[in-house]
This record gives structure tokens, C-alpha cells and sequence, in this order.
């Protein structure tokens, strides 16, 4: 008999898992809590390896409200270097920018159109024995029903009540960020570079692990903020609001925010990073996206992998749903196959520059080297090619290796 699968949570995870899912004939139910357009605290910046998930799901790049982005314009203090997105054999050589208010609402019904049921403003809670969901409670403004699916899969993003519900938890040992951001009107909003500045400072000066970012709208807003993760000591009494406020002050000349008060209250949120969240599969459930830790710790992106864990997790669940719920556990594997050496790297990454003398060093050395500076856009974007990722194995675990030393 074929299973059916309730998908929790409408953003990027669930709406792709849902759309690969319904593609691939399951018959897919998709909760979402809010109705869209709903906000989201995101930088709304949409990297290559996004760009790839919504042109293989055929997303409408010509009649949609969304910003080309060309490169990436780096700063350090005043040094700055502007790069294009590298040429790949796998991802597109562009970005772009979309408010998550609007891109969420048209990726999920996108999932509709290959026959996902999508059920706005409706509230999934768990109800568990041992590692198996055995229902889910659906609370909206009709009310509230119980559903019995053969699978979940869990999209709730960063809080993901759902998944700490039936057991979930994450590695306190593994980077975790915070993220703030606010839209600010801008002459130079159709500039076709996102901006990020390297030297970020609390209010005694100190150097922070993380970065400011300026991402044009192309119509006529900016999205403008900071995030931070927690690799250096004292993270958790660090004000986010002042570390954004200070960059907005110090913001470059070209983008002439003349009046610093936002058009939004800035809003911000969790970054869980590194796959931290698990275990990823129970007996009849799969984590993907934020609720599975899935951010990219080198830069803080986590739609592309959204996107990309909610096809990877709906290619399991489909052969679970025509068959053995064993298989989902293939989901598992995959992650590790795909991710697993990357996210080591990235923390050892992390933990190095948590050190502000040496994000200062790497910082003002890495800005005076194009060469170098192109590498590490690549290497943050996990846009190597597999030639050059061999290449660079070697570097990598010579950094591993000094950072050892250096414990
Ligand atoms: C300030 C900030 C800036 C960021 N900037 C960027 C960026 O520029 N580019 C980038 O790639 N990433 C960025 N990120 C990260 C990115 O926003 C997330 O990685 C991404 O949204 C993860 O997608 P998701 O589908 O896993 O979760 P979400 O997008 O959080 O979606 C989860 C959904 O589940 C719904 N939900 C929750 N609980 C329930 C429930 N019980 N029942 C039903 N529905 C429920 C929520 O309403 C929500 O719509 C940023 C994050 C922050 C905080």
C-alpha cells in the first residue's frame, strides 16, 4: 500500500521536499503555520547552488520580481575586492536577491502545481511512541483534527518545536549563529553586487567572527545586516542590534542611506549550523533544512540547503512511501556522503577565527590577494569544483592540522 506523507512547515525545505515529493506522484500534505506572504528574518540572498534547486524546479526567473546578482564586493575596514561568482561545471555563475515574503509563497505553489495539498495558517504538533509519530494534531481557525501519516517529514525551520517534539536535539559543541537584518530605502538598490564587510566590532572594538551585509532589492530597498556565530568567548552577551546599528553608520557611501531609520523594525533569528541537529531520521520521520542544522557555518546561507536536504530527504521518503520505511535511513548516509567533509572543515574553520587577532590577520592579508581572496569565495560558497576540491584537500587539512597544533 502506498504511504502517506505530511510535510510540517511551508519554507524552502518543505515546499522542494513537497514539490519533489508530488512530482514524483506521493501524495503529499503540507502544513504551514502562517499564511503567505509571510516575513521571514532572512538576508533574502540567494546563492548559485539555490539558483540551480529553483531552475531544476522550474521557477519562473523571467516573470518574477527577482534581483540578478553578478559577485560578491567584500570589505575589511577599508580594503575592499569585488569578485564574480566563479564559473562552475554544476551551478549557474549568478545569484540573486528575493524578499523570503514573497519567493516562499511562489515556491510552495509551485509544490501545488504538482498536485502537493497545501494547507496555510495550520499549526502541526507531534504525538509520539518510542522513535514513531503516530499522529499529528492540526490546529488552525476551524479548529483542531488528528491526522494519522505513515511519514513526516520535518521542515519547522531553526526553532523547530516539531522536531525537538519527537526527540531532536542539538550539538552544543557545534557552531551556532545569530542573524539581524532590516530594509532600508536606497538610490542603489539595483547595483547587481551583494556586499559584505569582514570587520565587524562589538561596542568595545573587539573583532567578531562573522559579517555585515548589504544585499540590493532592485526596487528601491536594501537588505541590510549582521550576523555573528558562536565561536569566540562571551558570544551570548554580545548585542546584535548594536553590532547592526554600528555597521549601518559606517555603511560605504555608494548605497547613501541618507535617513538610518529602517523601513521595518530589524528582525532577526537562529542560525543552526553544521548538520548539529539529529538524530536526522526516526522510524517514520526525516529532519531537513534549519530543523536539521543545515546552514553553511563558512557563510551563514541556508536556503540553497534547504532546498537542496528537501529534494535529498523526498527522493528516501518516496521509495519509504512505496515500501520499506527502512529506507529512509539512506537519507541519513547521503547527508553525511554529501556534506560530511565540507561541515568538518567549516568548523575547525569557525573555531579558528574566533580568535579576533586572527580574523584580522586573515582578514587584511586575504583582501590584498585576488587569487586568494577568489579561492576563498569559492570554498565558503562550497562552489568548488570536484577537480578543485581535490586540489584543495590538502590545504584543508593543513589548516586542521595547525589548528590542532595551536589547541
Ligand atoms: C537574519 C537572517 C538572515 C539570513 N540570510 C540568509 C540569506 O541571505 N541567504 C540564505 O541562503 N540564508 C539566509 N538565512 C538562513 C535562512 O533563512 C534559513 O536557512 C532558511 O530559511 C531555512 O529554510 P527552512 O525551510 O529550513 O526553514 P524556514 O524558512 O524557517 O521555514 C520553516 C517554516 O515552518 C513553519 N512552521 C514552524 N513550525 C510549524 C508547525 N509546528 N506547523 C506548521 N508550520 C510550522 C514556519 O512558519 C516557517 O514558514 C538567514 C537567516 C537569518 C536569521
Amino acid at each position: 500500500m502506498v504511504k502517506s506523507v505530511l510535510i510540517v512547515g511551508g519554507g524552502p525545505g518543505g515546499s522542494a521536499a513537497a514539490y519533489w515529493l508530488a512530482r514524483n506522484g506521493v501524495d503529499v500534505h503540507l502544513v504551514e503555520k502562517k499564511r503567505y506572504p509571510r516575513e521571514k528574518a532572512c538576508g533574502d540572498g540567494l546563492t548559485p547552488r539555490a539558483i540551480k534547486q529553483l531552475l531544476d524546479m522550474g521557477f519562473d526567473f523571467d516573470g518574477l520580481d527577482l534581483h540578478r546578482i553578478d559577485g560578491l564586493r567584500a570589505y575589511a575596514g577599508d580594503l575592499k575586492i569585488e569578485m564574480p561568482w566563479p564559473e562552475h561545471s554544476m551551478y549557474p555563475n549568478w545569484g540573486a536577491t528575493m524578499r523570503r515574503a514573497d519567493l516562499d509563497g511562489v515556491v510552495a505553489g509551485m509544490a501545488e502545481q504538482q498536485g502537493a495539498f497545501v494547507e496555510q495558517g495550520t499549526t502541526a504538533t507531534p504525538v509520539t511512541t518510542n522513535d514513531a509519530i503516530t499522529a499529528v494534531r492540526l490546529n488552525n481557525d476551524q479548529g483542531e483534527r488528528t491526522v494519522h501519516p505513515d511519514l513526516v517529514v520535518i521542515a519547522d525551520g531553526s526553532n523547530s518545536r516539531f522536531g525537538r517534539g519527537v526527540g531532536a536535539t542539538r550539538r552544543k559543541d557545534y557552531p551556532f549563529g545569530l542573524a539581524l537584518r532590516a530594509y532600508y530605502e536606497s538610490p542603489n538598490s539595483d547595483d547587481r553586487f551583494i556586499e559584505s564587510q569582514l570587520d565587524i566590532r562589538d561596542a568595545q572594538g573587539r573583532a567578531m567572527p562573522g559579517y555585515g551585509w548589504v544585499f540590493p532589492l532592485g526596487d528601491g530597498e536594501i537588505n541590510v545586516g549582521a550576523g555573528l556565530v558562536s565561536t569566540f568567548k562571551g558570544w551570548k552577551d554580545v548585542n546584535t542590534s548594536r553590532i547592526l546599528e554600528a555597521y549601518i553608520s559606517s555603511l560605504p557611501e555608494h548605497w547613501k542611506v541618507v535617513d538610518a531609520t529602517p523601513h521595518t523594525k530589524p528582525i532577526g533569528g537562529k542560525l543552526p549550523m553544521s548538520l548539529s541537529v539529529g538524530p536526522k531520521v526516526g522510524r517514520n520521520w526525516v529532519l531537513i533544512g534549519d530543523a536539521s542544522g543545515a546552514v553553511n557555518p563558512f557563510n551563514g546561507e541556508g536556503i540553497d540547503y534547504a532546498y537542496e536536504t528537501g529534494r535529498m530527504a523526498a527522493r528516501w521518503v518516496a521509495e519509504a512511501a512505496s515500501g520499506d520505511e527502512r529506507a529512509l535511513a539512506g537519507y541519513a548516509r547521503e547527508l553525511e556522503d554529501v556534506y560530511g567533509d565540507y561541515h568538518r572543515v567549516a568548523r575547525v574553520f569557525v573555531k579558528v577565527i574566533g580568535n579576533p587577532a586572527v580574523i584580522r590577520t586573515l582578514t587584511t592579508v586575504g583582501l590584498r590577494s585576488k587569487p586568494l581572496m577568489e579561492w576563498t569565495l569559492k570554498v565558503m560558497a562550497n562552489l568548488l569544483d570536484p577537480d578543485d576540491a581535490k586540489m584543495t584537500e590538502h590545504i584543508y587539512k593543513a589548516i586542521e592540522r595547525v589548528v590542532n597544533v595551536g589547541r
